[in-house]
């Protein structure tokens, strides 16, 4: 039977490791919090003392972790000591991009076969194992790769080679933040000018105006009966991590050189959304910002 080590049972981690569960794998979980390995024990996952004791017969080792720092940290200090050679090891945490690039190339030094493979879709995707995964990995290792997350996923694409898939996946969520701003601020201005919001909806969802943000998941309530807007904007991919993932654009784009005015645009809006205490809110809320109404979140 397939062992895996699952790292990081978070809100993200927790349905993940249960999908490889239930798809009968043996999964060695373990997350410093006790709640959150609890919750994976009760999930169908052994539970594992350590991170190095969870790898111990581990083919394939995933971490699902906050930041660039603590995957540096479980990488460097637990995982590349001691997992299985020739394992599989898979960072699905959405990091920077020097940071997989750096833990990659430490993997493939020790023997490991390192993948970064970011998610698109949020904690609902995780549990129903529908998850998008963006994966930067050696060719040879890919099928391996795809066939180890295809439990948790609704489909896995190659990005490349290692960091591919961070970069995939920042590049996405740049161009996401950016055109949701364009769509709230388009709707703010037709709301002065005494336009019927709906009516601007009908048009320009069919218009040159109509994009991801508009068409699927109008910021406007009314727009489109699945989005977060018609439920006060709960649910739904939290501000807090659309402004991280443009900290993460910001980051790349002035160390590679990229000019990204618009991105740094967004970064600062959501940024100031956030700040004024709404990281818990869908990030199509910032629609309220634009339009001066955030008494009403
Ligand atoms: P989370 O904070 O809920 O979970 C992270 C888990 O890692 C926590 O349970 C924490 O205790 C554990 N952890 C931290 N350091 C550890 C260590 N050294 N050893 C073992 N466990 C450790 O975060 P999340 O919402 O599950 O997100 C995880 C990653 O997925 C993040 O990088 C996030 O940006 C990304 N992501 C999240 C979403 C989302 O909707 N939540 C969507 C897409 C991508």
């Amino acid at each position: 039977m397939t062992s895996t080590a699952f790292i990081g049972l978070g809100n993200m981690g927790a349905g993940m490791a249960a999908n490889l569960a239930k798809a009968g794998q043996t999964v060695w979980a373990f997350d410093l919090s006790a709640t959150a390995l609890d919750r994976a024990v009760a999930a169908g996952c052994q539970r594992a003392a350590s991170t190095a004791q969870a790898l111990t017969d581990a083919d394939t080792v995933i971490t699902m972790l906050p930041a660039g720092a603590a995957v540096r940290a479980v990488w460097g200090s637990e995982i590349l000591p001691h997992a299985k050679p020739g394992a599989l090891i898979i960072d699905c945490s959405t990091i920077d991009v020097e940071s997989a690039r750096l833990v990659a190339v430490e993997a493939s030094k020790k023997g490991l076969r390192p993948a970064d493979a970011p998610v698109s879709g949020g904690i609902m995707a995780a549990d129903a194992g529908t998850l998008a995964f963006m994966v930067g990995c050696a060719d040879a290792d890919y099928p391996a790769v795809e066939a180890a997350l295809a439990p948790m996923a609704r489909v896995t694409i190659h990005a490349g080679q290692s960091g591919a898939g961070q970069a995939a996946k920042i590049c996405n969520n740049m161009l996401l933040g950016i055109s949701m701003i364009g769509v709230c601020e388009a709707f703010a201005l037709a709301e002065k000018l005494d336009l019927d919001p709906m009516r601007f909806f009908d048009i320009a969802s069919k218009s040159s105006g109509q994009c991801w943000s508009l068409n699927t998941y109008c910021p406007w309530p009314g727009g489109v009966e699945s989005a977060p807007s018609n439920r006060n904007y709960e649910g739904g991919f939290l501000t807090a991590l659309m402004s991280k993932d443009l900290k993460l654009a910001q980051e790349a784009a002035a160390k590679s050189g990229a000019a990204t005015p618009l991105g740094a645009q967004a970064q600062a809006l959501y940024a100031l959304f956030e700040a004024q205490g709404y990281g818990q809110k869908d990030f199509s809320a910032i629609l309220q910002l634009m339009r001066g109404r955030l008494v009403d979140l």
